[in-house]
């Protein structure tokens, strides 16, 4: 059977992850065994979320009722019901449901109505507290398929420490991050020096790690040093995904939904006040505004180095008039000339415009020429794919680690995959493939014209040895016709 569970935190406290952890083993003690977690992150840009908009499900060998009666009983006693922002719903299943409301909440909005009208079709039992909103997360829930899947452990804290300051060893999060990156991703903002995973709201989460597998992130997770936990969790999630892009066109947009677009750059970009960048991109007919705001950091000198005319595709909530930056495609650039009226052959003043379709005149010397100047600039930036860093991520974004991304297949994060290894997880003993990056990192030689060069470097399991495979020089392969 399939439970699901959403809407019982607040700003203050409780997460809904928490109480599917806590959920877990109270059915894993009764002996119910649950099957898998999910972890559901569903439309960004809904209003009432209190912080990433997340439901969760779990798939249980059990009684329907039974676990239904817990479940309402674990969320009535644990739920921040004084939260009017809170209307926690509990929904059990024998069967999964048709997937459709799953999409519809990750892209589109839902009604409690709707919800229900899955549900009482699907024969389940619900319940809606408060004004029961939560019905809608928790139904997408039991109607979830994830066919591009990842995982995050999460780390809770220990009850007696709710609500005071968290202690995760800075050093050991970079530490897991560099053994086991890009397998698992957004522990850690390398560029921005900064730790991603650890939240700062007052919830019972100490931290998350997210990854490509279970042994990926137990992986990481085994390194990172900390006050001591409480229980611990692996989710199956629809993070890093982009489950909620669909494909969009300039003019047809619609506010709070999540969209790919393509366009031609129409103008410079212009920085505003708090260092906001923007841009406009337009199909000839219609143009749209495309943000990356000052959280973007070092993303916004992409935008910055585009230039009119420009092909490019994006993704992102549309929101307020604007497309909120997730990543970015270049897809052509624009030959990069300027012109400006020439230098006077006869005197070698500065000419000025002799106006409209007249060419140029020296006003020192009265000479004329027909042609302007025109410089060739370098452009700063090459084609493929951009992204904001892990600090400004959303949950649902695929990362550019994850591999590439059509149409132009270019990794461009400052990081490259060029270095394997193979070693035994110590979480199954399986032998997994990694890929390590190598720019940046300490002790990696660049291997940009060696493809058979060898290294030792340090890394988790002690000295290991490092091959190259392929020219890791930030890679540019292009596979659109
Ligand atoms: P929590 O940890 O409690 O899940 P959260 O940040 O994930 O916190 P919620 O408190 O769950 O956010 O609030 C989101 C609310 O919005 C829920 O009541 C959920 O049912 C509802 N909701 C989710 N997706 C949609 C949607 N696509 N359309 C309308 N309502 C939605």
């Amino acid at each position: 059977m399939l439970l699901g569970v959403d809407d019982t935190d607040s700003p203050s406290g409780m997460c809904t992850t928490y109480l599917g952890a806590l959920l877990a083993r109270r059915l894993i003690t009764m002996h119910m065994p649950v099957r898998e977690a999910r972890l559901l992150r569903l439309n960004p840009n809904v209003i009432y979320k209190t912080r990433g908009n997340a439901a969760i499900c779990l798939e249980v060998d059990g009684d329907t009722d039974r676990v239904f009666e817990i479940a309402c009983d674990m969320v009535a006693g644990l739920a921040h019901f004084s939260h009017e922002n809170t209307n926690p719903g509990v929904v059990a299943v024998e069967n999964r449901p048709a997937p459709d409301f799953y999409w519809k909440a990750v892209r589109d909005f839902c009604t409690t109505e709707e919800a229900v009208a899955v549900l009482e079709a699907a024969g389940a039992r619900y319940k809606g507290f408060k004004n029961g909103r939560g019905l809608i997360g928790a139904t997408a829930a039991v109607c979830s398929v994830v066919p591009d899947r990842t995982y995050e452990y999460l780390a809770y804290r220990d009850s007696d420490t709710f609500g005071t300051p968290r202690f995760v060893d800075r050093e050991s999060l970079f530490d897991a991050e560099a053994s086991t990156f890009p397998h698992t991703w957004d522990t850690v903002d390398v560029e921005n020096n900064c730790v991603v995973c650890v939240p700062h709201t007052p919830d019972p989460v100490l931290f998350g790690i997210r990854g490509e597998s279970p042994s990926w992130v137990a992986f990481a997770r085994m390194q990172v040093k900390s006050e001591p936990t409480g229980v611990g969790q692996i989710f199956v999630t629809n993070q890093g995904t982009d489950a909620h892009l669909v494909e969009g066109k300039i003019g047809g947009l619609n506010e709070g939904y999540s969209y790919r677009v393509s366009g031609t750059v129409c103008s410079h970009s212009q920085t505003g006040r708090g260092g906001h960048v923007s841009i406009e991109i337009g199909n000839g007919d219609t143009v749209v505004r495309c943000m990356a705001y000052e959280p973007t950091k070092g993303f916004r000198n992409v935008l910055r180095a585009l230039w009119s005319g420009d092909r490019v595709l994006v993704t992102g909530s549309y929101k307020g008039g604007s497309i909120n930056l997730e990543k970015l495609c270049i897809l052509t650039l624009a030959p990069a000339v300027t012109t400006r009226p020439p230098i006077c052959p006869s005197c070698g003043a500065r000419m000025t415009s002799a106006g409209l379709k007249k060419g140029y005149k020296c006003r020192k010397c009265g000479a004329h020429e027909k042609e302007p100047q025109i410089t060739f600039h370098d452009r700063a930036i090459t084609p493929g794919w951009y992204e904001v860093p892990p600090i400004a991520r959303r949950h649902l974004a695929k990362p550019l680690c994850r591999g590439p991304l059509a149409p132009v297949q270019a990794i461009k994060t400052g990081r490259c995959y060029a270095w394997t290894r193979s070693i035994n997880s110590p979480v199954s003993g399986e032998s997994i493939e990694s890929r390590m990056p190598c720019a940046g990192q300490a002790g990696m030689p660049e291997s940009r014209n060696d493809r058979r060069r060898t290294c030792r470097t340090d890394g988790a399991g002690g000295s290991i040895q490092w091959r190259c495979t392929v020219p890791c020089r930030l890679h540019l392969r292009k596979n659109a016709p």
